[in-house]
């Protein structure tokens, strides 16, 4: 009795919440969430939710992200900003949610493992038990690291990866990749809709000077002329992701019809080495800067480019912006934010 009772209730729950989700599919979705809004990434999602006419509810725990970041976007009654940790329960009266909450330098996730082990799982059931009682779609940033230091070169989405369980960067690799099965056990078990996009290395201005991320301590350090750090010999590959491009993808994709619920690769195919991209850096800022080896940090993937043929083909999207010019329009934010800081230490001084 008590068996057919759960399963009426459930039956009379799940009718509502699908009743719901027709209504909210047939009108635009006004109130977004974005956690990790503050930070680089969530920072410039926020400004363009705004610019469609969005209201933005913005979510973090400043962990790395940055007021200044969204400094302009406060005078925007449409914008909200509210300071919380994804790990605790998050209510919020939203029709979409963007997650982005979770440092994705390797510096900063590395300080404290637990916590960011933490914010990928927790800050996914949070977010996707709200997503499950309003009834609405839910985006997760997840990463190419999911893919670890792959033996499959370019990477598909059906490729699952060469990564270490116990190693410095699996706090992050399989926190992210746990994220990834929560969302679809919600999909199948509580048919939430979800949008999961595999970000490749993506740079661009917003990015902290001090993020110890490849594309910013190479600006930073040439414009400082100081010695440019290469971790091993400058080998190994990456793909660089200008974040306008990036970003294009995100709406796109959340834009997508429910059919879509597999991961998406997005970042841009154009692959370069680690010393061809110091030396290009080099070339744009007509820095004094060395070269300099240092250790090659352990697991650090060898290779990485995206298949991004499934974006192609679902969503229309490719990037647009080359490395050259999305180098000078963070060098040039980073020039700015460099002679700010040593005027502001000049007036103190
Ligand atoms: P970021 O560090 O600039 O931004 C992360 C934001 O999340 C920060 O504002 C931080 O304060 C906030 N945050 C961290 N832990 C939190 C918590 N527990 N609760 C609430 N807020 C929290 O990094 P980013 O480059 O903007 O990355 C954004 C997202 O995209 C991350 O989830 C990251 O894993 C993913 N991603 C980024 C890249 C990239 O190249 N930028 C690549 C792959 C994946
Ligand atoms: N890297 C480097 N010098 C730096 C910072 C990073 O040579 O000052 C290398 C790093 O070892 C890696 C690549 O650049 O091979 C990209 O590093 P990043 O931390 O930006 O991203 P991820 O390793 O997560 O792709």
């Amino acid at each position: 009795m008590k068996k057919i009772h759960s399963a009426f209730v459930t039956s009379i729950d799940e009718a509502r919440l699908s009743e719901r989700r027709v209504l909210r599919s047939a009108l635009a979705p006004r109130r977004v969430l974005v956690t990790g809004g503050a930070g680089f990434l969530g920072s410039h999602l926020c400004e363009r939710l705004l610019s469609q006419g969005r209201e933005v509810l913005c979510l973090d725990n400043l962990l790395t992200g940055r007021l200044s970041n969204i400094e302009h976007l406060t005078s925007d009654p449409k914008f909200t900003f509210v300071r919380q940790d994804v790990a605790s329960p998050v209510a919020a009266e939203v029709d979409e949610i963007y997650n982005l909450a979770c440092p994705a330098s390797p510096r900063h996730y590395q300080a404290d493992p637990i916590q960011t082990m933490k914010t990928n799982v927790l800050g996914a059931l949070n977010l996707l038990e709200l997503a499950r009682q309003r009834g609405i779609k839910i985006f997760q940033a997840s990463t190419s690291e999911v893919y670890g230091d792959p033996h499959v070169h370019p990477q598909p989405e059906s490729y699952w990866g060469n990564v270490n369980p116990f190693g410095p960067r699996s706090c992050y690799d399989e926190g992210k990749r746990c994220a990834e099965t929560l969302f679809f056990d919600f999909h199948a078990k509580h048919d939430v809709e979800i949008k999961i996009a595999r970000i490749f290395n993506t740079y661009g201005p917003r990015m902290r000077p001090d993020d110890g991320r490849v594309v910013s301590n190479f600006i930073v350090q040439a414009l400082q002329n100081e010695d440019i750090t290469i971790y091993g010999d400058g080998s190994q590959t990456r793909s660089f992701c200008f974040v306008d491009d990036l970003i294009d993808g995100f709406l796109k994709l959340m834009a997508s019809g429910r059919s879509l619920a597999s991961p998406v690769n997005l970042g841009n195919p154009v692959e370069f080495t680690v010393l061809e991209l110091a030396e290009q850096i080099i070339d744009l800022t007509g820095s004094r800067s060395k070269i300099v080896l240092h250790p090659l940090p352990v697991d650090d993937p060898r290779q990485r480019r995206p298949d991004i043929s499934l974006a192609a083909r679902e969503l229309d999207w490719a990037p647009k912006v080359s490395l050259s010019d999305g180098l000078k329009q963070t060098i040039r934010y980073f020039d700015g934010l460099l002679t700010q800081q040593a005027h502001e230490h000049a007036e103190t001084a």
